[in-house]
């Protein structure tokens, strides 16, 4: 029998991800052991309530409320408590008592990630994080490692399991976004305040830590453009689907140039968008994370599976272990993490893409001539027009109070532009209302 040298785990949290680490980690450890090459010894698991159920159970001699104390004797430790504080102290001191640590907060790490990682980098310590963006999908390790010597373009990521869900309910079952939210409620993929989904924030943090891996950059979480899902329609679902595309909640993250400054760098965004449903990204159901990368080298790349879930994550979070056992193993310094090119984050208006604009116009002659000459005047091209009559009345019928609905596709604009043809729009005579205007992306 190999006689292993013995690393001594530290586990802050003992919840949905916690409980489902201790019992893998006590039930596969040695296993995990021989690929680690190291013994992994769970010293402790630091709760609020040591009298609380737990699914699995964890042992009671390991549960403690001193996570304080437990992190002093430890040479990894795991936080899965989640929110900022105590974990980013709590993450601090273990660097500082020379530990590596593991963690899934990605709201700690958008936060407060460049504090931690300076932190870790000053002792030659590291920060693993591959459980804090898509669950269980491996993303974080191919960005850092396997994609090193390669340049990533662009990533459009489905990141909010919750959001899909209620999204795909929308368009599978057309049912409404209230309807569809209740069900996702009842069914325990939404919260009892959904609001960190639904408003699209636990997206923004993810795409803020992958944008900040992918583009070697440090993206702040206040330099994401961020729109949830609240004000998607049935309506807008149907008429994108007569159109070919579906609607989804993307992170988008890319590296590009500002047409107006020449200045290259980096947009990061959240908003609900029209993809085709011919993209990889469309046939993503249910409460399935789907992160697709865009590298130039490597072309295309998606990575996909389940975005949340205890177990799942728990998954993630012992491959970090596995890693971090056997770098303890090996010895020398963590590895640094890379914010070498230090791109501007540029804001939304530097953006280019195409949209879907849906009007309601006066159904009167003259009028289709009066919209294609707004958007040229804003220098936005009109791909696709098509036209059909409100309920109630005849297409061309004529009427004084006659409505007409327009769905506009352009080619490529800028934000910018969009934003001042949708002002001229709202106040033109003949538009009755801008029903909505969504990006199309992956294209
Ligand atoms: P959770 O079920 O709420 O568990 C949190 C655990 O931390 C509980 O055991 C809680 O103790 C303990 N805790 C909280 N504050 C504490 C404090 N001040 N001192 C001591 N213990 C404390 O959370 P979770 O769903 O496992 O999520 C953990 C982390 O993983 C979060 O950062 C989350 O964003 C991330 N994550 C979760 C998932 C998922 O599917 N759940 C997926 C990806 C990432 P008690 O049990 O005594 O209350």
């Amino acid at each position: 029998m190999i006689e292993y040298r013995n690393l001594r785990i530290a586990l802050l949290g003992g919840g949905s991800v916690g409980a489902q680490v201790a019992s893998l980690l006590i039930e596969h450890g040695e296993e995990l052991a021989s690929r680690a090459g190291a013994g992994l010894e769970l010293i402790g698991v630091a709760v609020r309530n040591i009298d609380a159920e737990r699914t699995p159970a964890i042992p009671k001699e390991l549960l403690t409320t001193d996570a304080e104390s437990l992190i002093l004797g430890a040479d990894i430790v795991i936080e899965l408590m989640g929110g900022l504080e105590p974990a980013r102290t709590l993450i601090l001191s273990a660097i500082n008592s020379g530990a590596d640590v593991i963690t899934a907060n990605k709201a700690l790490l958008a936060t407060h990630g460049p504090e931690l990682f300076d932190a870790a980098e000053q002792v030659g310590a590291q920060l693993y994080y591959e459980a804090a963006v898509g669950g269980a999908i491996p993303i974080i390790r191919p960005l850092r490692d396997s994609l090193a010597g390669d340049r990533v373009k662009r990533i459009l990521g489905i990141v909010n399991g919750t959001t899909n869900f209620i999204l795909d309910l929308m368009e599978r079952q057309n049912e409404s976004l209230e309807s569809a939210l209740a069900t996702a409620t009842e069914l325990g993929y939404a919260e009892a305040d959904p609001t960190a989904d639904i408003e699209g924030y636990d997206a923004a943090q993810k795409v803020a830590i992958l944008a900040s891996l992918a583009f070697h950059t440090n993206v702040p979480l206040d330099a994401v453009h961020r729109e949830g899902i609240t004000r998607v329609t049935i309506e807008q679902i149907e008429s994108a689907r007569k159109a070919g595309y579906v609607v989804k909640l993307l992170a988008i993250c890319e590296r590009l140039t500002d047409a107006a400054t020449g200045v290259e760098g980096v947009s990061a965004r959240v908003y609900p968008a029209l993809i085709p449903s011919t993209h990889p990204l469309a046939a993503v159901h249910g409460a399935n994370n789907a992160v697709f990368i865009e590298a130039e080298a490597a072309g295309d790349l998606m990575f996909y599976g389940a975005g949340a879930g205890g177990k799942e994550t728990a998954s993630a979070v012992l491959g970090d272990l596995v890693s971090a056992a056997r770098r303890h193993v090996i010895g020398g310094p963590g590895v640094a993490e890379s914010t070498h090119a230090n791109l501007p984050v540029l804001p939304i208006a530097s953006v280019t893409t195409r949209y879907q604009i849906t009007l309601q116009v006066v159904d009167q002659p003259g009028v289709l001539a009066a919209i294609a000459t707004l958007f040229s005047e804003h220098t936005v091209s009109v791909e696709t027009l098509t036209q059909s009559a409100a309920a109630g009345n005849e297409s061309g019928s004529g009427e004084p109070d006659a409505t007409a609905t327009l769905v506009i596709g352009t080619h490529e604009a800028t934000e910018a532009a969009l934003a001042a043809t949708v002002t001229a729009l709202s106040i033109n005579q003949v538009v009755r209302s801008v029903v909505s205007v969504l990006r199309v992306e992956g294209l």
